[in-house]
């Protein structure tokens, strides 16, 4: 196990429900996933710095983060009441933020944290004025066109985790890199 990922889990305490430790080989940049953003279900494509197209190509993107050959994933799991539950998934989603905040301290300095769903810093993000909080702003896995279908098989952690239960993804792309 890497030092990191121990620092990591001891900072979490109980709150991780699954991770894995990857390297960048093992992380699938799909552009069904950016299509997936043109298509705009969510409403924020091109409304923040932090989703598409304002994060960069796919091949930026790859070319970004190849400079990281280590990371991390973990994720969170939380009961909602059905699917429908929008207001459970959105305190959930604040659950799961409150364990990325737990890690950040113990994160290898220049360590990139890719969240679930788009920057929320801001209730309405400044763009294309100029980010108010560039330390803070956070760019979502799938933001970045990572197929996270894909990385949780071939990291052998669950997609989802069952009936009337939310599952949340974060990807840190840690800095530095250590020997396993
Ligand atoms: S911090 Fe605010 S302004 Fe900056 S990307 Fe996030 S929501 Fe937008």
């Amino acid at each position: 196990m890497r030092n990191s990922t121990r620092e990591i889990l001891q900072a979490a305490g109980k709150e991780i429900w699954q991770y894995a430790e990857l390297n960048f080989a093992d992380i699938e940049f799909s552009e069904e996933v950016v299509a997936a953003c043109r298509a705009n279900y969510c409403g924020n494509y091109n409304k923040c710095w932090q989703c598409p197209p304002n994060v960069g190509t796919l091949e930026e993107l790859k070319a970004k983060y190849s400079k990281y050959p280590q990371a991390f994933v973990f994720t969170t799991k939380h009961e909602i009441e059905d699917c429908y539950d929008l207001e459970g998934m959105e305190r959930a989603r604040g659950e799961h933020e409150k364990t990325e905040d737990l890690i950040r301290p113990v994160l290898p300095k220049g360590s990139v944290m890719l969240g679930a769903g788009g920057c929320n810093v801001c209730k309405t993000c400044a763009y294309p004025a100029p980010c108010r909080f560039p330390e803070k702003a956070k760019s979502s896995v799938e933001a970045c066109g990572i197929n996270v279908v894909s990385l949780a098989k071939k990291v052998k952690i669950n997609y989802t985790n069952g009936e009337n239960t939310v599952t949340y993804f974060t990807l840190v792309f840690l800095g530095g890199n250590e020997t396993e």
